[in-house]
């Protein structure tokens, strides 16, 4: 997978929004990349702009406030920015899909769950009603919905919260996308269920060969699934690699203050939580400096000076912080 070309390359993408308190830099030059088959994950606090750049990717930010300001999004070697907005209508929900935190908003409440799925079939696929059904119903029956032919004429408040989210699973796989954005997918259901649909979209994913973009607060529950994360503070990455990398060798003191509070599913559980204090800095104005420099208790003087570079610790292991070791240093 190391050699391939990346499915998706995001390069110094920036959106913001205009308030009437002035410009929130949601998302500040931020790049990464995916590759077919593979699983990213985008870590970090509400509001760092991870959820923002998922929206960037097919273009859904609401213009006004939202303005992507700059960068490119290159995706199947095309500039996602460049193209017409009624083309990105094509590539939503067929080459790439969205699992979105909450299904019952994000479903439509007055169409069944199979209209929904069989729409998409019909308009994507080019199939007619009696294929789209027939498909629907083996779909439901992949992500595990019971009596899938009964149940496709339900609505999606005759679902549970977790069969919600497996319904909206199958709505999202079911033009087979090259690549699907998980923002938040387990959120809304219990722990229990939360494994269930995890393994179930990285089951998935992996039979297609779809790259995913797993979106999530919890950097606990990702190193099972993603090949690679990245941490994201404040509208920037703070720092990216293998989930071994990040797991085991995380150098940021913000990644390593998420490691610390929050359950790891990798490991058994040794020591007690711990939450990181204070809160993330106003995106109108953030801090000159580095931007977690007011919650690190590792903070120097140099650290509010300006922000630091991101530097290679080790071999595709990416940092922003002047504490990594400057001796392997090499800015990226
Ligand atoms: Fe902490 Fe300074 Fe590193 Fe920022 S640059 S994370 S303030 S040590």
């Amino acid at each position: 997978m190391n050699d391939q070309k990346p499915l998706l390359d995001i390069r110094n993408l920036s959106t913001q929004f205009h308030t009437q308190d002035g410009i929130v830099k949601a998302v500040d030059g931020v790049s990464y990349n995916v590759k077919r088959g593979e699983t990213i994950a985008l870590v970090g606090e509400s509001g760092c702009g991870k959820t923002v750049s998922a929206l960037s990717i097919l273009r859904l930010i609401p213009d006004p406030p939202g303005k992507i300001a700059s960068g490119e999004i290159i995706f199947d070697g095309q500039d996602l920015l460049k193209l017409p907005i009624e083309a990105m209508t094509d590539i939503r929900g067929d080459k790439i899909s969205m699992i979105f935190q909450e299904p019952l908003t994000s479903l439509d409440p007055v169409l069944t769950i199979g209209r929904q799925i069989t729409e998409a079939l019909e308009r994507h696929r080019d199939m007619n009603g009696k294929e789209a059904e027939e498909e629907a119903i083996r779909l439901l029956k992949i992500v595990g919905i019971p009596q899938p032919d009964r149940r496709i004429k339900d609505y999606p408040h005759q679902f549970s919260g977790g069969m919600r989210q497996r319904a909206m699973i199958a709505l999202a796989i079911s033009c087979e996308p090259q690549l699907i954005l998980a923002d938040e997918p387990t959120t809304v259901v219990d722990v229990t269920i939360q494994a269930q649909l995890l393994e179930l979209i990285r089951n998935i994913t992996k039979d297609l060969n779809t790259a995913l973009i797993l979106i999530t607060h919890n950097l606990g529950i990702v190193a099972r699934y993603a090949h690679r994360v990245y941490v994201m503070y404040a509208g920037h990455i703070i720092e990216h690699g293998s989930s071994t990398d990040i797991y085991h060798h995380a150098c940021h003191p913000y990644t390593q203050g998420l490691l610390g509070s929050v359950p790891r599913l990798d490991e058994p559980r040794k020591m007690r939580l711990k939450p990181i204090e204070g809160q993330p800095p106003d995106l109108i104005a953030p801090p000159k400096g580095c931007a977690f420099a007011p919650r690190c208790d590792r903070a120097m003087e140099a650290c509010y000076k300006g922000r630091p570079p991101m530097v290679e610790i080790t071999p595709d292991h990416y940092t922003a912080c002047i504490l990594a070791s400057p001796e392997k240093k090499k800015t990226k």
